[in-house]
């Protein structure tokens, strides 16, 4: 609990100002502690007299820290193919790794691996510690996570990282409360602390207003997910040696409570848009599901995929695989055209990073042309269709 020095407090307000949930208020002169607290220790922190404490709070685990060593990767393997973000989570682990004077090492677990594990050192990996074996072709949670948990506990390093997909989001969180650790989700940026080298996790927070900054001081592995085309792959390189070192499970680990009936890619939701070099994006300006025939056509002349916003996903005009934004996908195309989109800061944060922004709105302020390299203000019906003609002439299509 938190608890209050009435004799030392003298009614600052330096607390009141540092509670970011307003569980703290100067009632008069001395700081009152409220329902709202989080026992985060912000306050603790801002208290220049010494008048707060937390108590009750301590770690009951207590590691010893020097023991663990290494980044780790675990790199995402199904139905034959390798997530695309394992390679983007090789090139981020590759600098943490440098900056710690550390190895890197890949997990792959699946079934058929053996030319993937060769792909994730030309990546950047120094060892890839592979899991491999008939039992583990397809994804479940339980196998999956003991796996993972028993060569984490085994090897020891002091930072893992995962990508924020599907797979990645179902099982990871797992791993750490088995190893009684924390993990911080979609992280943005991952940065080592020099002098102690903690890993410094950086993710949205508050709906997307404040960029927090989260560490895990006392208990290790250090552990984070990140969303796909966040972090820049390294490019491959045929030159680079690494070892690979084949992992054999014990049979309890691959006993399951899941079983996998049947494997299906389901139709009409299989477009990627984080792979897209062209998106073309259509929000609530279009008014109706019909609209996204217009953004359909653009995109076809353009040779690009189509994209929106949740507001759009949300009516029901086109599936959720297509969302971008917080709760959506992460892209980073080269070209991305928004159309009828206002620019909430949960829409432009999951795509500030394409190269060139093309916005089309009615509202001359509307946020979206903040981020716009290019900016259209009219009525999207009437723009697109002299767009699509143009670039079909221009074309020759
Ligand atoms: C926790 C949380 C997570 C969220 N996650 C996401 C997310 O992942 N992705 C996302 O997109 N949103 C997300 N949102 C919702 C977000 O806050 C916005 O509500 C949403 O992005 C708005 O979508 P929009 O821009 O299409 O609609 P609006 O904000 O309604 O904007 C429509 C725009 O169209 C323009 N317009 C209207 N008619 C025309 C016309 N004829 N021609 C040209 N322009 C026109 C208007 O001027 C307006 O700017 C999230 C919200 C929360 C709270």
């Amino acid at each position: 609990m938190l608890q209050i020095d009435n004799d030392l407090c003298v009614g600052c307000g330096i607390c009141e100002d540092q509670c970011a949930f307003g569980a703290i208020t100067v009632v008069e002169g001395k700081a009152v502690v409220g329902d709202a607290c989080t026992l985060c220790g912000a306050c603790v922190e801002a208290c220049d007299v010494g008048a707060l404490t937390l108590t009750g709070t301590e770690k009951s685990v207590q590691m010893d820290l020097g023991r663990w060593a290494g980044v780790w990767v675990y790199c995402e393997f199904r139905g034959g193919t390798l997530a695309s973000v394992s390679l983007e989570l090789l090139g981020i682990g590759r600098k943490l790794a440098d900056t710690r004077g550390v190895s890197l090492s890949a997990v792959l677990i699946g079934h058929e691996t053996k030319e993937t594990a060769a792909q994730l050192i030309g990546h950047g990996a120094d060892i890839v510690f592979r899991v491999d074996n008939p039992a583990l072709a397809h994804f479940t949670d339980d196998v999956y996570g003991a796996v993972m948990t028993a060569l984490i506990q085994e090897q020891r390093p002091e930072i893992v990282l995962a990508g924020a997909t599907a797979i990645g989001r179902s099982f990871i969180p797992g791993v750490a409360t088995l190893l009684n650790t924390g993990l911080t989700a979609d992280c943005t940026k991952l940065e080592i602390r020099a002098g102690d080298g903690a890993l410094l996790q950086t993710r949205p927070a508050f709906g997307g207003n404040i960029m927090a900054t989260i560490e895990c001081p006392s208990t290790r592995p250090q552990m984070a997910t990140v969303r796909p085309r966040v972090m820049k792959a390294l490019e491959f390189d045929p030159q680079r040696t690494g070892n690979v070192i084949d992992i054999t499970p014990v049979p309890e680990q691959l006993q399951s409570r899941i079983q996998v009936v049947e494997s299906v890619v389901s139709e009409g939701c299989n477009v990627n848009i984080q792979e897209s070099d062209i998106l073309v994006s259509g929000g609530r300006g279009l008014d109706n599901a019909k609209g996204f025939d217009l953004i359909r056509q653009l995109a076809k002349s353009l040779n690009g995929d189509v994209a929106a916003s949740r507001a759009a996903v949300d009516a029901g005009w086109i599936p959720y695989p297509h969302q971008v934004g917080q709760t959506g996908k992460t892209v980073a195309p080269k070209l991305y055209i928004a159309c009828g989109i206002s620019g909430a800061i949960q829409h432009v944060a999951g795509m500030q990073s394409a190269d060139t922004i093309v916005a089309i709105n009615r509202d001359k302020n509307a946020p979206i042309f903040d981020v716009a390299d290019f900016g259209i203000v009219g009525d999207l019906y009437e723009i697109l269709p002299k767009l699509i003609t143009k670039i079909e002439e221009c074309r020759g299509l």
